[in-house]
């Protein structure tokens, strides 16, 4: 059995009060790992801990902390293989995709953000007689919290902006999927990072993570996790002017034009729904499709579902693994019973897939799609966060824009079409604060990334979380021989 110690003042330390929580492997359902269940007492050492340490690392300058970064981007690359199979394990994903995608996109986070530290500069702005420049420093100490879905990703997506612009972190990973986050704080200590400067905490969200958000000395809070988490943070924090960053929920709509390149689409729209068993926050799960194709579109989609096989994790060809939790597996299933209540006609999928073998009691579900329910029913309307994805037709741009901003959500599109002013239009038009035309899910880390509506408050990315993680302090400088 594996134990997920908290990582406080460069050290491995168990929680004060003893208590840990159980760590699932979602292929078979069994408990291989325990994992520290964090209090008050553990976060007030782990905030001590990186306050102590928040002035040199401010002090030490970009250029070292770049290089302390790069160390952790190349620390992770070294181990890439052993991440992806503690990432698989943990969080039940094929793992091919965790060497694909979360374990390179990782290592690209933090060599991403040393170079950032190195690049950022601030504003100044020239008149008559004044000069105003604007200095960008580091909050201090901030809490970066992360959900289960992409753990080393996500978690190191907050920290090396949080690390690079000057602060120091307490972070709190998902307790559903702690692994990676703990073989972080292993190679943190590895590549020598000075004791506090990144702090990693394990434990429950309302204790660990209340604990952490509501802290006096945390500065900023950089939040990726459901709307409902995000809201009591809000809440919880509004008082005390704290900065947010939150980074939610979405329902994503696909929108598949007449005119779309057919191949291409069906494999995009594919992906788009089912990567990661449709539990990525991008996910398009509101297909919509213009009604000329729909009911080709429908059939050549429902044959590559078909064709995607649900198994092993851990096997090489494994298209779809389990969902994260005995917890979410319900949840995915409930709706699945709402869908067929509110009149959803099953076009593929439906139910829970039993496996052999080792993998017999892990939570696998079959990739699942659904037509014939309108809009503004609860399966289109509400998060589900697995491998679900409805279909819808529509008959104008004008209907596909109505259908698509018709949510409470506004994250991110994708526009297939081969009619580029269209694309601009919509692109325009559409409530999301992602847009992608003819692909999904292609990044470039310098971009805007985040949502609007209950999606999100605030971006990430490139510059934007420079800018998110430091406080802009303007200095006016007369020189004339007048006074002002
Ligand atoms: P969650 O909100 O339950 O938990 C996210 C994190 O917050 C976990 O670390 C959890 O322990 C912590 N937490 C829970 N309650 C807390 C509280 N009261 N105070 C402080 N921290 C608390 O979300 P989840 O189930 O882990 O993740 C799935 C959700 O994340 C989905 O809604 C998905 O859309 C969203 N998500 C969004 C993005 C994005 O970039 N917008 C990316 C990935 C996932």
């Amino acid at each position: 059995m594996l134990t997920f110690r908290n990582f406080i003042d460069g050290q491995f330390q168990d929680p004060t009060e003893d208590q840990w929580l159980k760590v699932y492997e979602p292929a078979t359902g069994q408990v291989y790992a325990q994992v520290a269940n964090s209090g008050s007492p553990d976060i007030d050492r782990a905030v001590s801990s990186a306050r102590a340490a928040a002035p040199d690392w401010a002090a030490i300058g970009a250029g070292r902390r770049a290089r302390y970064l790069r160390a952790l981007s190349r620390a992770i690359a070294d181990q890439h293989d052993e991440l992806a199979e503690t990432e698989s394990r943990d969080n039940g994903k094929p793992l091919a995709l965790a060497k694909a995608v979360d374990i390179p996109r990782a290592v690209a986070n933090f060599d991403f953000f040393a170079s950032a530290a190195e690049q950022f500069a601030s504003e100044s702005h020239a008149a008559p007689d004044t000069i105003n420049y604007t200095l960008r420093q580091p909050l201090g100490t901030v809490a970066c919290i992360s959900p289960w879905n992409l753990p080393l990703y996500l978690l190191s997506w907050k920290i090396a902006p949080a690390l690079a612009a000057g602060n120091t972190v307490v972070a709190k990973p998902s307790e559903v999927t702690p692994a990676t986050a703990a073989k972080l704080g292993e190679l943190c200590d590895a590549v020598g990072l000075p004791p506090g400067v990144l702090n990693i905490v394990h434990g429950e969200g309302p204790a660990a993570g209340g604990a952490l958000v509501t802290h006096s000395a945390i500065n900023a809070v950089s939040f990726t996790g459901s709307t409902a988490t995000g809201a009591w943070i809000a809440e919880r924090t509004a008082a005390r002017f704290k900065k947010l960053s939150l980074e939610m929920g979405g329902k994503n709509p696909t929108i598949v034009f007449a005119d779309c390149d057919w191949e291409h689409t069906l494999d995009g729209v594919l992906r788009a729904a089912f990567s990661n068993q449709g539990q990525i926050c991008l996910c398009g799960s509101r297909i919509l499709v213009e009604a000329s194709i729909y009911d080709a579109f429908a059939d050549a989609l429902t044959a590559r579902l078909s064709a995607l096989k649900v198994g092993d994790p851990m096997t090489e060809d494994t298209d779809q693994g389990a969902v994260v939790s005995r917890e979410h597996f319900d949840k995915v299933m409930r709706y699945l019973e709402l869908a067929e209540n509110e009149g959803g006609r099953l076009l593929h999928g439906g139910h829970a897939v039993k496996l052999p073998g080792r993998c017999a009691d892990g939570w696998f579900i079959q990739p699942t799609l659904i037509d014939r329910l309108p809009n503004d029913s609860r399966t289109n309307q509400e998060e589900i966060f697995g491998p679900v994805a409805t279909l819808q037709p529509f008959d104008s741009d004008e209907t596909a824009l109505a259908l698509a901003n018709a949510s409470d959500y506004g994250l991110a599109c994708s526009l297939w079409t081969r009619d580029l002013k269209r694309a601009h239009r919509l692109s325009e038009a559409i409530d999301v604060g992602i847009v992608w035309v003819n692909c999904w899910l292609s990044r470039d880390l310098r971009t805007p990334f985040g949502g609007m509506k209950a999606s999100g408050l605030g971006r990430e990315g490139g510059l934007e979380a420079m800018r998110f993680f430091t406080e802009p302090k303007n200095i006016c400088i007369h020189y004339g021989q007048q006074d002002l």
